[in-house]
């Protein structure tokens, strides 16, 4: 924490629920802590150092990718786990990756018991929701969720089993499908929302998403300008993974003047790809000059010192304030 003072970071985004592990201890009875962190609790620690520092605390939470076959939550909560078309629970296009299935009422009260807590426990600045999303699920014959909950509550609707449904063949049908998908992330994201206003109205939410809104949509389900239309996050983080300075400007400015203004733009950028510190440099610029409000690097664990020494005397030079 007091290195990334001296660098002049402004905020930090802990990995905080991961894996099927919360950091901190007592988080619910069905979410232990990481064995990493017995006897301690890292979370405490870097409030009270945030603090101190002059560095907000925003914990960064994993929805429903719920970690590998070694996740406590895969084997505790097998009831709960999304389900492929290919019959499978791994998904094979994020190889090996575990979700919880979106629609389960269970799952959604899970972890807004959770988070509750997470936000009445700790002096956090806001709380940031990943992988609020479905697995991937193009090509659709990979495609999720197709558990018992799922069908049932489309043919609810519908009176049609998902199963039986091919895209190019029932062309209304499956946009039906794809619609109800969205709306069971959708419907999370509003819960999260009004339960984050009543315990912690101060605490800024926010989701990491898919900067190409059709990738978004189309492949993972996660309708995020809906969730700013509609005024459920305080901010939002873009993962904007390349390293390829100049196709980032491109698409910043395509897509930041359609996004709906009060929403604190994030560009999360990815020195984990093994950027140089020009290549850090240059697309914090261009996320400045583009018109985000800052830029999220993932991850500090990949920042050499000659990117820590970059930022220093170069963008993090001047002291700003955190959106
Ligand atoms: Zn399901």
């Amino acid at each position: 924490m007091k290195k990334l003072a001296e660098a002049g970071f402004n905020c930090l985004c802990p990995e905080t629920i991961y894996g099927g592990y919360a950091i901190y201890p007592n988080a619910h009875p069905a979410l232990r802590q990481n064995p990493a962190f017995h006897g301690w609790d890292p979370l405490k620690e870097l409030c009270a150092l945030g603090k101190k520092y002059n560095i907000k605390i925003i914990p960064w939470v994993e929805v429903y990718f719920i970690g590998f076959q070694d996740s406590p939550l895969v084997s505790e909560k097998a009831e709960w786990l999304a389900l492929g078309r290919n019959g499978k629970q791994p998904s094979t296009l994020e190889k090996g990756y575990y979700y919880f299935c979106p629609s389960r009422e269970e799952v959604r009260r899970f972890w807004l018991e959770i988070y509750e807590y997470l936000l009445k426990t700790y002096p956090i600045d806001g709380l940031q929701l990943d992988y609020i999303r479905y697995p991937q699920s193009l090509p659709w014959e990979e495609g999720y969720c197709y558990c018992g909950a799922c069908r049932q509550g489309f043919y609810n609707r519908y009176e049609i089993d998902p199963t039986s449904l091919d895209p190019q063949k029932d062309p209304e049908k499956w946009r039906k499908w794809n619609e109800y998908r969205m709306e069971q992330v959708t419907d999370f994201v509003k819960n999260v929302r009004a339960m984050q206003k009543r315990v912690r109205p101060d605490a800024k939410l926010s989701a990491d998403v898919f900067p190409k809104l059709d990738e978004a949509t189309g492949a993972k389900f996660q309708n995020w300008m809906l969730w700013l239309e509609k005024g459920w996050l305080d901010q939002i983080y873009f993962m904007a993974y390349t390293s390829d300075a100049e196709y980032l400007r491109r698409e910043a400015r395509d897509l930041i003047p359609k996004l709906p203004k009060g929403v604190d733009i994030i560009t999360g950028l990815a020195p984990y790809m093994g950027f140089s510190a020009e290549t850090l440099i240059d697309e914090i610029r261009i996320a400045r000059e583009t018109g985000s409000q800052g830029a999220c690097l993932f991850e500090y664990g990949s920042l050499t010192a000659e990117h820590i020494h970059a930022l220093k005397e170069g963008p993090f030079r001047l002291p700003v304030t955190c959106p």
